[in-house]
């Protein structure tokens, strides 16, 4: 039980939430806070702040899903403040020179970033530049983001992906931030990346099992209402690398060795508090689990059967959650009747 966390074991708790999450649009763009800052915030104003923990998580993708996470290099993000006219009159003449200039530096990336985002919240006129070059990407495609061959490869998709978010929400600054800042990661079902604390985020299409750690704290800076004080932490704190390979926060998965019949997969998170296990079971196949040391939540994701831990047995059906305790072993058989059973089992020990 060594990663257990002291917060978790303290109070008792379980170290992780696990839930589904159906992203028909953009959710909102942005961070949960790391620890210290969590304390901080918690220690000002614990009557409106939920708690005191940090929040890395997870998305394992059920359906195709589509997630914003992180940075791209700040090479690649510079090209296409090259090529977008629109993009540079976002940032301001200014801005843009000092973005283009020198050296690659997280305050460049940070200011940039940040000074659309007040934008956002306070300039309605920029929202326009938003709706009109939407337009343009719906007319000309990837030709409206100066994209022409291999010049400007690294872009080749974005003029739909700029639609779709103002379609989300017309006229939302977030939508620069998004399209052009940060990378797109186009998941398939059983593929999972992950979020640091204070990594930058935003899921935007698709089905997903989400996992993190015991925290519901939270900073919003696009895509819903925003509050100055928010937007100002978030501004502060976001983690602003210049220099993420892509597919960085892509999480590795193995079998996992303590299934005796294969039929499992480990996915190995970043964090100390989880990892995952993904069950998948045709029609009447069995899944024997070696003891787990430590306490462990499993959701039925699709199809039936049955679980048995010691002495107990619980009839599975999609949906059915369950919590297992530290240290038994667990028996999943699917139904012979049926299409097989998969499970998503969270876990830390
Ligand atoms: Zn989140």
């Amino acid at each position: 039980m060594k990663r257990l966390t002291e917060t978790a074991r303290n109070k008792g708790q379980l170290p992780f939430l696990f839930k589904t999450l159906c992203a028909g649009k953009a959710l909102p763009l942005q961070i949960h806070p790391h620890k210290k800052l969590a304390e901080e915030m918690y220690k000002d104003d614990p009557e409106d702040l939920p708690d005191d923990n940090h929040k890395p998580e997870i998305g394992l993708a059920l359906s195709e899903f589509w997630a914003f996470a992180s940075f791209r290099p700040m090479q690649v993000i510079r090209d296409s403040v090259r090529r977008v006219f629109e993009l540079r009159e976002i940032m301001g003449k200014e801005e843009a020179e000092e973005f283009m200039q020198g050296e690659v530096s997280e305050d460049k990336l940070r200011s940039a970033v940040s000074k659309i985002l007040q934008r956002g919240k306070d300039d309605e006129a920029a929202k326009l530049l938003v709706i009109s070059l939407a337009k343009k990407c719906k007319a000309q495609g990837d030709a409206a983001l100066g994209v022409n061959g291999d010049e400007g490869k690294e872009d080749q998709g974005l003029a739909q992906v700029f639609g779709m978010l103002n379609d989300d929400y017309e006229g939302d600054l977030g939508a620069f931030v998004c399209t052009f800042f940060m990378n797109l990661y186009k998941l398939q079902p059983g593929e999972a990346i992950s979020v640091e604390a204070a990594g930058i985020h935003a899921w935007f299409r698709g089905d997903c099992i989400e996992c993190m750690a015991n925290s519901d704290n939270v900073l919003n800076s696009a895509f819903t209402e925003i509050s100055q004080d928010d937007l100002d932490l978030f501004n502060k704190n976001f983690l602003a690398p210049t220099q993420t390979p892509a597919d960085q926060h892509r999480v590795p998965s193995r079998l996992f060795k303590r299934g005796e019949s294969g039929h499992t997969t480990r996915y190995f998170t970043p964090f100390d508090e989880f990892d995952m296990l993904r069950i998948q079971l045709g029609p009447n196949e069995k899944e024997t689990h070696q003891p787990i040391e430590g306490p462990s939540v499993f959701l039925v994701e699709g199809g039936s059967g049955r679980v048995q831990v010691g002495e107990t047995e619980l009839e599975l059906k999609a949906g059915v959650v369950a919590l297992i305790l530290a240290g038994k072993e667990a028996i999943f058989t699917a139904d012979a009747d049926d299409s097989g059973m998969q499970i998503y089992r969270c876990f830390a020990e």
